[in-house]
């Protein structure tokens, strides 16, 4: 599919992973974020964080996977303000308090979604 003019490693793997079912990992820049975040990589670049954070999980895992990361990037694990007060995964990640903790302002700063 890359070699399609305008489809690039990321395109292809939703194409794959959505409309026939091939497992992939999509690397977009929330993906990204979110990875290194977790601390499931520290690496820059999607090629890499592909691999490494592949590794991690099992294949059948790999397309709900970047769904999640990208909802959970957009809606509530901003770039600039994390709203680590209001997240559900706050006991789990390692990057806790990267954004505002307080309940009430990083409430504020959730997007209700569903794309932004
Ligand atoms: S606790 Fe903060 S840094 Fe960690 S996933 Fe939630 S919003 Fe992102």
């Amino acid at each position: 599919m890359v070699t399609l003019p305008g489809v690039g490693r990321k395109t292809a793997n939703v194409v794959l992973g959505n409309a026939f079912g091939v497992p992939g990992i999509t690397v977009d820049t929330h993906f990204s974020r979110l990875a290194r975040r977790f601390g499931w990589t520290s690496q820059d670049d999607p090629v890499k964080i592909e691999q490494e954070v592949g590794e991690l999980f099992p294949t059948s895992e790999w397309t709900m996977l970047s769904h999640r990361l990208i909802w959970h990037g957009r809606r509530v694990c901003h770039a600039r303000k994390p709203a680590c007060g209001a997240c559900t995964l706050a006991a789990l990640c390692p990057s806790f308090g990267t954004g505002p903790t307080d309940e009430a302002t990083a409430a504020k700063l959730v997007k209700a979604g569903p794309f932004s």
